[in-house]
């Protein structure tokens, strides 16, 4: 479905009148003022029918009399509206008659017109709504949609309304997102908004992880821009899938895939007591490799700590463990369960070929040593009899700032590179990838973290080594086609659907 989600930038909509100041403004003045608002929108609007109605409501003497009674009870003339809108409202609704029923939302945005008049308070009104905004109201009028500049509203969220109301409908018309029946209480001018109509949620100031899943979302749902797939097809860039389970894997193949870029093992550790043995591990990537049907797949080894715990490793307590024991740190610092690790995944080597990969890689010496376990493990596989492709490649993963600085002597020691985006943006910017407030900082677009790919896309390059990208932002079409230029070899996808657009090309 086309124009289902969105994201921007939250505009609240504050109703003039809600101040509740006095004015000298009188009920005929109003009324011609109501009157020659309603004529321009019948004129301008496309759905110049709604406007109609509108007008017969405000031209019926109903409205009037009942307005005309409750001044005379002596309320202000903008109080005596708002009775007048709740008498009659509930004539209609009792009615029981749909078409009754239907012409209350009429009823008020014209009595809600007079209102603003009357009270002659100034709202925050639609022309100083910016750009690209997700306008943000208690409640939506049609009179509000002939008002804003629809050609630049990102999306618009109301906590009253319906799917099928007049402004959903005229929304649906320009294909402008809308969500009702949202909270909009904790929401603030400023805040940024991912709009997803057909869950009908809104989440505020997503982590940047969130941001980049509903980017890809979004470029699913509108189709590939057409300049992500040239730069793929100039530049000869190749479409991998990332897969965290053997399912993820099939997926991907199945959608085209030519390999697999990013295995991760986790899951066999995580939310488990006990640790996986050597034996359920090999079964495991020998059933992931078997899946690829002869493409490489890239097996990168345990990424435990950070935001990962493993319950079966009894893990100390950290303070910081996004800067702590995890990924190759750990694996080298418990070399005994590393190594089953090795062993499972050479011995899966002899079924397809597999790629072994290594994460949060900061000094060249973690990679010497994992290849020194690499030596040691093929020794004792030798001896038992067991079989593996003895040309394994190994490479690293380009996520911390470190590994990019030292990318040239690593690219001397390393079969291939493949960059971690959603980490190496987090660490070159010194902003948690979970924090929401300093979502704006994770931006892998910032120069910082563009000069920082450049440099390794240098490195492999002089090295004649591959390297790719495998972090969310490799699914993002701004930030693949800035890639593509850099000169990376691969993309490694996490949505099988992108994978298949892009393959199809
Ligand atoms: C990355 O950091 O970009 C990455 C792919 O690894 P993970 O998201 O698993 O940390
Ligand atoms: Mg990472």
């Amino acid at each position: 479905m086309k124009g289902t989600l969105a994201i921007g930038k939250a505009w609240i909509l504050h109703r003039g009148g809600e101040t509740g100041q006095p004015s000298e403004r009188t009920l005929d003045e109003a009324f011609e003022y109501e009157t020659s608002r309603l004529s321009a929108f019948i004129q301008d609007s496309p759905s110049p029918e709604v406007f109609s109605a509108h007008l017969e409501i405000l031209e019926d003497p109903l409205l009037r009399d009942s307005i005309q009674r409750n001044v005379s009870e002596g309320l202000t003339p903008s109080e005596s509206v708002k009775a007048a809108e709740e008498e009659i409202s509930a004539i209609f609704n009792e009615t029981g008659d749909e078409y009754f029923k239907s012409r209350v939302d009429d009823l008020r945005d014209v009595c809600r017109g007079l209102v603003e008049y009357l009270d002659g308070v100034p709202d925050n009104s639609f022309e100083n709504l910016p750009k690209d905004a997700v306008v943000v109201a208690p409640e939506l009028f049609p009179s509000d949609m002939a008002e804003m500049d629809l050609g630049t509203v990102k999306a618009l969220v109301t906590r009253k309304g319906s799917p099928t109301s007049h402004v959903a409908i005229i929304a649906r018309g320009r294909g402008i997102p809308f969500v009702s029946g949202i909270d909009i209480d904790g929401i603030n001018t400023g805040d940024l908004l991912l709009v997803d109509t057909g869950k009908a949620e809104v989440k505020v100031n997503p982590s940047e992880i969130e941001e980049r899943a509903f980017r890809s979302r979004m470029a699913e749902d509108k189709g590939i821009p057409e300049g992500m797939i040239q730069a793929i097809r100039k530049h000869g860039v190749k479409i991998l899938g990332n897969a965290g389970s053997v399912k993820d894997v099939e997926e991907a193949i199945r959608s085209g895939a030519e390999g697999i870029g990013l295995f991760r093992t986790e899951f066999l550790f995580l939310c488990r007591d006990k640790l996986p043995s050597e034996e359920e591990q090999f079964s495991i990537y020998k059933e992931t490799v078997e899946a690829c049907q002869g493409r490489p797949l890239t097996i990168r080894t345990m990424d435990i700590g950070g935001d990962k715990p493993a319950p079966g490793l009894d893990l100390p307590k950290e303070d910081n463990p996004f800067l702590g024991m995890r990924g190759i740190r750990l694996s080298l610092n418990m070399p005994e369960i590393f190594k089953e690790q090795i062993r499972a995944i050479l011995r899966a080597s002899a079924h397809g070929k597999i790629r072994m990969m290594l994460p949060m890689v900061t000094r060249l010496e973690e990679l010497v040593q994992t290849k020194a376990l690499v030596e040691e493990c093929k020794a004792s596989l030798r001896s038992s009899g067991s079989l593996f492709d003895s040309d394994m490649e190994i490479g690293v993963m380009i996520e911390t700032p470190a590994a990019a600085l030292i990318s040239d002597r690593l690219a001397a020691e390393a079969g291939f590179f493949s960059i971690g985006t959603n980490d190496l943006t987090q660490y070159v910017m010194a902003a948690d990838r979970g924090n929401s407030s300093v979502s704006n900082l994770c931006n892998p677009l910032d120069k910082a973290v563009i000069r920082t790919v450049k440099m390794v896309v240098d490195a492999a390059k002089k090295e004649k080594i591959p390297v790719g990208v495998c972090g969310e932002a490799a699914s993002d079409p701004e930030v693949a086609n800035v890639l593509c230029d850099l000169g990376i070899d691969s993309l490694s996808l996490g949505s099988p659907t992108l994978i298949k657009e892009l393959s199809l090309h």
